[in-house]
């Protein structure tokens, strides 16, 4: 290292850098860039809630020009710098050898949300979330990828509990300016506006760029000044308003961003609409090739030949339906425009294309006009096959054309920093990564030397070593399980205090909350109500008895966020935060408040066990406990989704079977049952099991097969592999 102090050359040099590095996602999921705006100011770092934009505009120029004159920091910069740039311009990625084509004209994903990070809170949930980890995969592996979803200026709205233990929301403003978001601009240097026809309007809007590594998402945004207020404000709220809103919003997603992509010059090989939402895509489609001079028979079938369809849930709300009257007036000028009045479109959304009362439903729009269709587990995928086996009257139920493919999680994006580096030490020693014999080719492509970590840590050969305790010990994997329990508690401890100070509760010991040595288990996620949160506290006696246990303690951490209509859910919040609070399970059980992708990542590190009791086969897929597995934390979960085809006898526990009662009554009272018999027989002794060293032995074995068995195969690396082979590719050129 050269102990001449830097030109200013070089060090502006690296200023840019930062700014760039800070403006795209990549470094969400690389531990030394982040590392970096840590370092930086380790204070803002944590009140701005990890916003490296916002961490750099809170450091001064001059600050920033100083600090890269220590050796040490600058070297750390221009390392994460080369290896970002070495990202970028990648040449030899998965999908140069294997979906070429999509680089010329990439793949159009359209999502009505995003969850990326914790600074850019624009998802609601599960369906953003996997969004997000799709892009971030699609980038890893090379592929001609653009997104597009809706820029929701508030967001998703932040969680507060009030004084009767009540869900109530609010929003907070998001500055463009201080988010890694950047202006589209046209050949001015002006923000390039579109326009949609909405009801009778002409209604404008701009687009943010997020840049996901490679990939870009685009952000559709009514904000402008030519806008009636009212349309200013349509994409103010993720899912906001009513169902005028909600088709206002679908119409800027699917038509706006088709028109988008159009004016960009970007021409998709495939648009993949990821949810219903998005459907009025196939729209805008048909209405340009009827502007060339096509039939409207004939468009359809063009359009269909483009698009691709995936449904998320087996739950009704979860289909947005339209009335014919809420459609003629929402769509009457884009109707006109197309030249085909709406009655002809009506059929395209409605099973029974000659029943006028049938609302429009943009499921059945979106299966209508795909070429290919999917769900996202394998009972899924049957349960879809039932729920629409009346668009396709001709097949036999089986034959339904929806195939199925498993979510999964951007491994990297997950993984808590602490694990990060946990398994890069291990894996790199200090310096040149290790060699690890990636052993027998199991058909996952690795690039020539198999040196990366990222490709490493997705490899299932990585993952294997996980078996073999010569790689890492039982004391080894215990010590680590340990510190993450702790950091989880510190950091419940640390949020319980903050939320007491808005919501006046009663007195708690904060630093006597939970306790380090517990068995601790974990549920976060939407409240929706087939969820059914509080399930394990229906049996309440046997529960408290359990964690007040002297000998063998459990305590649970929960969290999660009801929509804001939903009374249900936000009973059962109450619920949850009253026993806290009230009960007998006051200091075994805490209610974290707004869930976010922080809270999550925290969280599923922590806990030992990551529970999940929806109600079969209502939980499409699910992918919280997908996030588990590289952390050492074990899942609980009914026999549905995702669980059913992942747990093996050895890598977790199941409650019940793979069936189900048809009453729900009985179901919840069955499942609520085994969920104590799993509970008492299985889950708490095999915890508690030590040996002379104090070690589970048995328990970190079960760690070990879930890290062998559910990390290779439960994430986006893969799952975006199997749309690429299955769906991007026209059928010709799959391999
Ligand atoms: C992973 C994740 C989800 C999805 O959880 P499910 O288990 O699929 O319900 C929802 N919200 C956040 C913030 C997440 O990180």
């Amino acid at each position: 290292m050269s102990k001449q102090p830097l030109s200013p050359a070089e060090i502006t040099e690296m200023v840019v850098g930062l700014n760039r590095l800070a403006r795209n996602l990549w470094w969400t999921w690389t531990q030394e860039a982040q590392d970096i705006f840590q370092e930086l100011s380790p204070r803002a770092w944590q009140n701005l809630y990890h916003n490296a934009v916002a961490v750099l505009h809170e450091v001064s120029e001059r600050e920033l020009r100083a600090r890269l004159q220590d050796p040490d920091f600058a070297a750390h910069v221009r390392r994460a710098l080369q290896d970002f740039q070495a990202y970028l311009t990648e040449k030899n990625t998965w999908a140069a050898q294997h979906a070429p084509e999509t680089l010329q004209r990439p793949v159009a994903y359209f999502c009505a949300e995003f969850g990326f990070h914790e600074t850019l809170p624009i998802a609601a949930g599960g369906l953003g979330v996997l969004a997000g980890d799709h892009a971030k995969s699609a980038s890893d592996l090379g592929l001609g990828f653009v997104g597009v979803s809706l820029f929701y200026r508030e967001g998703y709205f932040q969680q507060a509990i009030d004084a009767n233990n009540w869900q109530t929301e609010y929003y907070t403003l998001l500055n463009p300016k201080n988010l890694p978001v950047e202006p589209v601009l046209d050949a001015r240097g002006e923000p390039l506006v579109c326009s949609v026809d909405i009801a009778m309007n002409h209604v404008f809007f701009q687009a943010w760029r997020v840049n996901v590594g490679r990939v870009p998402v685009y952000l559709l945004d009514t904000n402008r000044p030519e806008n009636e207020p009212h349309f200013r404000d349509l994409t103010l709220r993720v899912y906001g308003g009513d169902s005028t809103t909600r088709i206002m919003q679908e119409i800027l997603l699917g038509v706006g961003g088709v028109r988008l992509l159009r004016a960009l010059g970007v021409q998709p090989s495939v648009f993949h609409m990821n949810e219903g939402h998005a459907a009025f895509l196939t729209f805008e489609l048909i209405r340009e090739k009827l502007a060339a001079g096509q039939s409207f028979a004939d468009a359809q079938t063009a359009t269909r030949a483009e698009c691709h369809f995936t449904t998320h849930t087996p739950v009704e709300a979860g289909h947005d339906r339209f009335s014919p009257q809420l459609m003629d007036y929402a769509l009457h000028r884009f109707c006109e425009t197309a030249g085909v009045p709406l009655p002809q479109w009506l059929p395209l959304g409605r099973v029974n294309p000659d029943d006028p009362n049938e609302p429009f439903c943009m499921t059945v729009l979106a299966l209508k006009l795909s070429r290919s269709a999917n769900a996202v587990s394998e009972l899924h995928g049957r349960v879809t096959r039932h729920m629409w086996r009346g668009l396709f009257p001709d097949v036999p139920e089986e034959r339904v054309p929806i195939g199925h493919i498993t979510n999964g999680v951007h491994l990297l994006g997950w993984m808590k920093g602490t694990v990060r580096r946990f398994w890069r030490r291990k894996l790199m020693g200090n310096g040149e990564p290790a060699s690890v014999p990636l052993g027998e080719d199991t058909g996952l492509w690795r690039p020539g030397e198999g040196s990366d970590w990222a490709t490493i840590v997705n490899s299932p050969e990585f993952w294997q070593k996980m078996a073999d305790p010569n790689f890492i010990s039982d004391e080894e994997l215990w010590a680590l399980r340990y510190k993450l329990r702790r950091e989880l508690i510190e950091f419940a401890r640390r949020r319980l205090m903050q939320q007491q100070r808005v919501t006046h509760g009663d007195f708690i010991a904060f630093d006597q909350l939970l306790n380090p040595d517990a068995l601790t288990i974990g549920f976060a996620r939407r409240f929706a109500t087939y969820k059914r949160a509080p399930l394990i506290f229906s049996q309440l006696d046997n529960i408290v008895r359990l964690a007040r246990d002297k000998a063998r303690p459990i305590q649970f951490i929960f969290a999660g966020k009801a929509h804001p209509r939903d009374d249900d859910g936000k009973r059962y919040i109450q619920h949850i935060i009253h026993l806290s609070k009230y009960s007998d399970l006051k200091g075994h059980l805490v209610f974290i408040e707004n869930y976010d992708v922080h809270v999550a990542r925290q969280m599923i590190a922590g806990c030992d066990v990551w529970l999940n009791n929806p109600r079969r086969p209502l939980e499409a897929s699910g992918t919280s406990g997908m996030k588990a597995g590289c952390h050492g934390s074990l899942n609980l979960s009914i026999m549905d989704g995702w669980w059913r085809e992942a747990y093996d006898g050895t890598n977790g526990f199941a409650i019940g079977d793979d069936s189900h009662p048809d009453s729900v009554e009985e179901q919840d009272r069955r499942d609520a049952a085994n969920l104590y018999r799993v509970l008492t027989e299985e889950v708490i002794p095999c915890f508690y099991n030590r040996d002379a060293h104090g070690i589970p032995r048995e328990w970190i074995k079960k760690i070990r097969r879930a890290m062998v068995t559910l990390v290779p195969r439960f994430n986006t690396w893969r799952m975006v592999q199997e749309y690429t082979q299955k769906y991007y590719l026209p059928p010709t050129s799959r391999s």
